[in-house]
């Protein structure tokens, strides 16, 4: 049966790899719609390419400069505008599956509507589930969703799992999570003072977004990726681990209360857990290389130095702290990387942006995505100010 699919940040790094997926199998998906918040002519090609429904752009200027472009175009494709469409097409009756692929926490919403509307939701956007914790699992449940993560290390742990989730609890002892260690895991952390953009977004093994990218630099990647593994798999954040592993061939492991492992490995393409997520349970081609194990070196693990990555342990603290504390260390790093990415702060001062604005910012048990979304307000304005003031 063919799946009607909206992806939601269809412009970016893991927007063009869905699709790139997409397009081996058209017998199996049709995208229904797309969205984009700047990047008009990618749109254009790809509402060109896959002839969607709608196509969704986050501003009233691109909208209608799409809308034109698709006209011009002799295209049929409704256009638009971000953000009440966006809850739109990720709730749309006749969607099955929606690509989650918004960065930050702007993805909360329209993820929260295909949660609610009982979608299939495939989630590489890690800001919503750390933003929005416990109300978005219970939206995930209420509706009926069924969550796919598609982040790899969380892909990684979906597939070393047992099936059944019932049965985690009696026989999961903790998960491993795997990182590469970013760009600068042997740069001399007294020199860290001195990173550009430029240095921070090369990453070893993977092109993507900047955002993501400076996270990895700094591993508040990880760190929002351990909050992001205690809601999935419901644990404990001390079952929660990391271990850096800078091949990135093992993209995450489970050990159950045996001592036995169990892991997943892939060349480190993100086109491989998204084709998962897609077909889960079944597999699809995802037009990833195989890993070829007579060529592979070796595979190291090593501990993350918290000298160098200060940020990582940030996560752990936010989990066992007031409910809603994970969205505001998810809001001042939003702000800081954004700050850093313009120039404005250096990369060491992203971690003390965030360590501030945690210690200024005390949430009130948010139990609403209102709520949430007030606090997440409330965290970049005192995070603003912090980067105002060092600036
Ligand atoms: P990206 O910056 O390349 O793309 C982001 C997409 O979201 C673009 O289509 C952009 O137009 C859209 N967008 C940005 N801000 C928006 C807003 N305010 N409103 C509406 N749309 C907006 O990012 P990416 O690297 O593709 O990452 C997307 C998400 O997936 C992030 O949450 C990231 O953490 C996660 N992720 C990415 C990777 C990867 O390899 N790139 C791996 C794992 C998880
Ligand atoms: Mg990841």
């Amino acid at each position: 049966m063919t799946q009607n699919l909206t992806v939601l940040g269809s412009t970016g790094s893991i927007g063009k790899n869905t699709l790139d997926v997409v397009a081996r199998h058209p017998d199996r998906y049709r995208v229904f719609a797309l969205s984009a918040a700047t990047q008009v002519d990618l749109l254009l090609a790809q509402c060109a390419a896959f002839a969607p429904r709608y196509a969704v752009m986050s501003s009233a200027a691109h909208a209608r400069e799409l809308a034109q472009k698709i006209k011009a175009n002799s295209l049929s494709v409704e256009v638009l505008q971000a953000p009440d469409a966006l809850e739109t097409i990720a709730s749309h009756d006749e969607v099955d599956a929606v690509m989650g692929a918004i960065v930050g926490a702007a993805g909360l919403s329209p993820c929260l509507a295909a949660a609610r509307a009982g979608k299939r939701l495939l989630l590489a956007n890690k800001e919503a589930l750390v933003v929005g914790g416990e109300v978005f699992m219970a939206a995930v449940r209420e509706g009926g969703a069924t969550l796919l993560p598609i982040d790899s290390e969380h892909s990684a742990i979906f597939q070393s799992l047992p099936e059944d989730p019932a049965t985690w609890p009696r026989r999961v002892q903790h998960v491993l999570l795997t990182a590469s260690g970013g760009p600068f895991r042997t740069r001399a952390p007294d020199t860290l003072r001195d990173v550009t953009p430029a240095e921070a977004c090369a990453h070893p093994n993977f092109s993507m977004g900047r955002k993501i990218s400076i996270d990895s630099a700094t591993m508040m990647n990880k760190a929002l990726e351990v909050i992001e593994a205690r809601w999935l798999f419901d644990l404990a954040p001390e079952q929660i681990k990391v271990v850096i592993h800078p091949q990135q061939i093992i993209h995450s492991m489970v050990q159950f209360v045996d001592a036995s492992v169990i892991a997943q490995l892939g060349t480190p393409d993100m086109r491989v857990p998204i084709a998962c997520g897609l077909a889960w349970p079944e597999r699809v081609a995802s037009g990833a290389a195989a890993l070829d194990f007579t060529q592979l070196a070796a595979l190291t693990f090593e501990e993350a130095d918290a000298t160098r990555f200060p940020g990582l342990h940030l996560s752990w603290q936010a989990l066992r702290a007031a409910p809603g504390t994970t969205a505001v260390l998810n809001a001042a790093n939003e702000v800081a990387v954004a700050a850093f990415l313009d120039g404005r702060i250096r990369f060491d001062q992203i971690h003390g942006v965030n360590l501030a604005t945690l210690e200024a910012v005390v949430p009130s048990k948010p139990d609403s995505v209102l709520a949430l979304l007030a606090l997440d307000a409330q965290a970049r304005a005192a995070a603003d100010g912090l980067v105002r003031r060092l600036q």
